[in-house]
Parts: structure tokens; sequence; C-alpha cells
């Protein structure tokens, strides 16, 4: 068994907001570099729209600069939006290791494509090398660009779970994601600190009890 945490695995996960087109097929899984502009001034202008349609005053000087800021939040919170998170498995190394692989805990905030807020929490990925392995780092970043999409949990679990599968070639893969979501903690139903977990699990992690049991008593170590 291999367990690792973000905190012990890498100090340079800051992300790479390299632009590419997720489209583009290329030898060697090269792919276009193509920058993808957010329309900063189109966000501002919406923005004041909500403000004023809340009855506030955007001129007022507390609020003069908040179009702004909000702008650039949302480029940032929807960064992974036109990349290719799987590009950071394209580096592989030969090993001779076929047990589990996990990288649990890895922190992220994502935001909710229903209500436009954030939902945070953590996800563990797992994996059962087929002959190559990846840089373990490489998982956490994974999961950190599929996160800045607006997205619901469901998919950016599956998003996960897809990319090791095809990238890797892995036989097994398991994600499992816990978060908490502000759609639900602070408007509607209010009820914070109730946590959503969804799983998309494959191979020996799927139909194997005695795998996915491994892998959950790892987790929950
Ligand atoms: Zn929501």
């Amino acid at each position: 068994m291999s367990i690792a945490f973000p905190e012990t695995i890498s100090n340079d996960t800051e992300v790479d907001y390299q632009c590419v087109n997720i489209n583009a097929k290329l030898p060697n899984q090269k792919r276009v570099s193509h920058p993808f502009e957010v329309d900063l001034e189109s966000i501002k202008d919406a923005v004041r729209t909500i403000l004023q349609a809340v009855g506030e005053d955007p001129d007022r000087d507390g609020l003069l600069d908040t179009p702004r800021r909000v702008a650039k939040m949302y480029a940032e919170m929807f960064g992974g939006l036109h990349l290719d998170p799987g590009r950071h498995l394209d580096v592989t190394f030969e090993e001779n290791y076929d047990e589990i692989v996990l990288v649990r805990d890895i922190e992220f905030t994502s935001m909710c494509e229903h209500h436009l807020l954030p939902f945070r929490g953590v996800a563990h990925v797992a994996y059962i090398p087929n002959g190559r392995v990846t840089g373990l780092s490489k998982l956490a970043r994974v999961v950190e660009e599929v996160s800045r999409r607006p997205q619901v949990q469901e998919r950016m679990t599956q998003t996960v779970a897809d990319l090791i599968e095809e990238r890797l070639g892995s036989s097994a893969v398991g994600v499992i994601v816990k978060a908490e979501h502000s759609c639900m903690s602070i408007r509607g139903i209010r009820k914070p600190g109730s946590m959503t977990v969804t799983s998309s699990m494959r191979g020996s992690f799927r139909k194997d009890p005695a795998s996915r049991a491994e892998l959950m008593s790892l987790i929950n170590q």
C-alpha cells in the first residue's frame, strides 16, 4: 500500500493556468495552447446590474471597486474551464507496483453550477497502477484544476475518475469526494455541517468487495 498526504508530497501546488484547447488531438498528446480571455468587462457590468437590482448604489465608495474584484474572482474560480487537467498525467514512470496508491484529503473549493456558490471539501483519489505510476502531486493537481469550473459534485467526482482511468490506463480507480455546499448551508434549507459524499469506483474497486474494503479502510485510517 502507499498513502500520501498532499502537504507532504509537494509544496509547488500552485496551478499553472496555461490555457489549452482540450479538443485538439495531436501526436504525443501535445495540445495546442490558445489563451482564453475571460471577459472581465462583461462580468463587471453584470455585477453592477445585480447591485442595482437589489437596491444598492454601485457608485457608493465601498462598492466602487467591487465589480472589478468579483470579475477577477470569477476568472480565478473558473480558471480550469479551458484547461485539460489530464495533461498533468502525461508523464508517467515505469514501476513494478500493483497495489493501491492513495492520495487522500486533497482539499478543494469548487462552484456549484446551480447557485454559483462554493462547495468545499476533500477528495480521496486512488488507483492501482498498470505498470506505470504518476507523480503523487499530479493527482492533487488534477483535483485542483477540475475543481475550477462551475459544476455539480457528482460530475466532478466522475471527471477525476475518467481522467485517471483514461490517461493512466489503470485497471482500478476510486475517487471519493466529501464536501459542504454553501447553497445548503447559508440559504434554502440552511443546514451547515451537512456533508455530501460522492464516489466513482472503477475496475476492481467496483467489482471486488475485498478490494473496495481495503481502499475504504485506508481512507478511514
Ligand atoms: Zn447549489
